[in-house]
């Protein structure tokens, strides 16, 4: 499992919009969402912050990122979390990483903006 790649690949979004969760937006960039594990009614313990990538459970006292975020909301642990995204996104490339790598990663820009 290759958690950079994948996490390049699919966006706190995507992966918000792969739960079903109901965004509700607001300024900045950031989303509020009912927490799938923590929520009850109508409490909004999710804030997504979609441009850094990163989530935030207001209830549990969390902040992670894509992986963590589908790890929280599922209770499942961060690979069972990875590959569930890796499986809805049709990523076979991540699930399938080699163990060598051929190319340097190094030099590669990193995709934190999104697009
Ligand atoms: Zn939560």
């Amino acid at each position: 499992m290759d958690y950079a790649l994948l996490k390049k690949s699919v966006s706190v979004h995507q992966v918000a919009q792969m739960l079903n969760l109901r965004q509700h937006h607001m300024v900045g960039g950031w989303h509020r969402a009912a927490c799938p594990r923590c929520d009850f009614g109508t409490s909004k313990s999710l804030i997504l912050l979609c441009e850094r990538n990163l989530f935030v459970c207001a209830t549990a006292g969390i902040i992670g990122d894509q992986i963590a975020l589908v790890s929280h909301a599922k209770n499942v642990r961060p690979y069972a979390a990875a590959q569930q995204i890796a499986v809805h996104y049709s990523l076979r490339h991540v699930l399938e990483q080699p163990r060598e790598k051929h190319a340097p990663e190094s030099q590669k820009p990193r995709n934190s903006a999104q697009a």
